[in-house]
């Protein structure tokens, strides 16, 4: 079996992996990215392909090219939610999205990662992991040939339900190993261009859909729309494929449009793992669930983790200690203390919505005005309203009161949450009283909203 040696071996080559090794070539160190697919097919990934306006990328990369290369619609101004009854909620943006083209900003970002310094290996798959104590390494399958990975330091970016993450021996690292396919969604898309250009090319839209999922229509362009949608998998399966066409066929714009691309995927809509780490070892993008568990979104938090991963990475190489105690940890706290806390938070919103009929939930967002309903569920947690506009909101969700009063005591534990992930501790050593204190919260919220755990 031939084997070779780098510093890192990044396992995948989609956003999280070429985000680390562009991080570490440019910090001087060999990196190495294993990616199954072949060159041709590497960056095609199923995604609804939206980036929120707010979204900031780590600059090892050229930013100014992938921006002009991949983002295909910079003008998303607001979100529409669709109500299957008819009527529709908006809520306008402060900064525009985007919409991309995926294959074409996959495939910019290896071309990044390479041009910074790092190897590409396609058409290799990583069949294991070579631990000893620590991992020290991968074993690949490539075009038929097995081969060795030698590393200081294994990321794995090898996206949802990682394979290396069922060969690892976590028993003696702190790794969350507290994860399973029901906090996982099943995910659908098909990019169709349609004859006409539509009139919402301004707009990512929505439709909520059974057992708590939503359809998506996310342009492109005016005329290239991708269409998607996904459920919880611990909910009744959906068959996706099928209800996507049933729904594309009642839409106009649609009418004698082309489908280009079909596929499909899971992604984690579950909070971040508690931890990421083990001797030797990172996980980092949809390998430890940095999406957003409401809106599916994991493209920012990809990249993001897989910069601070290979930062983590590079120092502890350069100290010569790759154990969880010393620079590692600190990439846990980076992610835990910046997105680790939004989504921890939003995570609770899809617990407590999925303990509930898809019609009340319909009905709520239907009567509450959109911008307030936004800002109750966002980042800022605050909503005003003139009492004129609460009298007819009251008068609206008549007979929803009861789980309006809840969704606002789950907003005040959500709070409290992010209080709790803010004070992540800075080394190892403190990690089990976090976790009691974060756990402490969740029991709360369980006493109050009755749902099912999740973890
Ligand atoms: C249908 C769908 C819609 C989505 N919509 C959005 C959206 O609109 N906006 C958004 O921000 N996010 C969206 N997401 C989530 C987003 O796509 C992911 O969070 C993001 O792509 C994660 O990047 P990643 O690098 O961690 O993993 P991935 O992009 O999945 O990359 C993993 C890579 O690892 C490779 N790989 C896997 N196993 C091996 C192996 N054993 N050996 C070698 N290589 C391997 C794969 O081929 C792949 O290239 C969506 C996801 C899905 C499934």
């Amino acid at each position: 079996m031939t084997a070779e040696s780098f510093d890192v071996v990044v396992v995948g080559g989609g956003t999280a992996g070429a985000f680390a090794a562009a991080t570490v070539a440019r910090e001087g160190l060999d990196a190495v990215i294993l990616e199954r697919k072949s060159p041709d097919d590497a960056g095609h990934i199923a995604c609804g392909d939206a980036i929120k306006g707010k979204s900031t990328f780590p600059d090892v990369v050229d930013l100014d090219y992938l921006r002009a290369e991949s983002f295909s619609n910079q003008n998303v101004q607001r979100a529409v939610f669709l109500n299957p009854d008819g009527g529709e909620v908006s809520v306008s943006f402060d900064d525009p999205g985007a919409v991309i083209d995926r294959k074409r900003y996959g495939e910019v970002l290896l071309e990044e990662a390479e041009r910074a310094g790092a190897e590409i290996h396609y058409d290799t798959v990583v069949k294991d992991v070579r631990q000893n104590g620590a991992v020290h390494g991968v074993t690949a399958v490539q075009k038929g040939t097995p081969k060795k990975y030698g590393a200081e330091m294994v990321i794995d970016a090898a996206g949802s339900l990682s394979l290396l993450q069922d060969k690892t021996d976590f028993s003696e690292t702190t790794f969350d190993t507290n994860v399973n396919y029901q906090q996982f969604c099943s995910a659908y898309r098909e990019v169709i261009e349609t004859p006409e250009p539509v009139d919402y090319d301004d707009a990512i839209v929505f439709k909520p859909t059974e057992e708590l999922g939503y359809l998506w229509y996310f342009p492109r362009t005016d005329r290239e729309i991708n269409v998607g949608l996904g459920f919880q998998m611990n909910k009744q399966p959906m068959k996706l494929v099928q209800t996507l066409r049933e729904d594309v066929e009642q839409r106009p714009e649609f009418d004698g449009g082309t489908v280009r691309d079909k596929l499909g995927g899971a992604l984690p809509t579950r909070r971040p793992y508690d931890s990421a780490t083990a001797p030797g070892y990172m996980a980092v993008g949809d390998a430890a669930a940095h999406v957003n568990p409401c809106t599916g979104g994991g493209i920012p938090g990809a990249a993001k983790a897989g910069h601070w991963a290979a930062q983590a990475a590079v120092e502890a190489i350069s100290d010569d200690t790759t154990d969880e105690e010393h620079a590692l940890w600190e990439y846990n706290r980076k992610v835990q203390t910046d997105f680790g806390k939004r989504f921890a938070a939003m995570d609770l919103y899809n617990i407590w919505g999925g303990s509930y009929d898809v019609d009340e939930l319909v009905d709520i967002v239907s009567a509450v005005p959109g911008q307030q309903l936004a800002d109750a569920i966002g980042r800022t947690g605050t909503t005003s309203m003139s009492l004129a506009l609460k009298l007819k909101t009251a008068v609206k969700t008549f007979g929803h009161w009861g789980t309006i009063t809840e969704l606002a005591r789950v907003g005040r534990l959500a709070s409290r949450l992010r209080d709790v992930y803010e004070e992540y501790p800075a080394s190892p050593d403190g990690f089990p009283a976090w976790r009691e204190q974060r756990d402490t919260v969740m029991d709360e919220f369980h006493d109050l909203t009755g749902a099912a755990r999740k973890y």
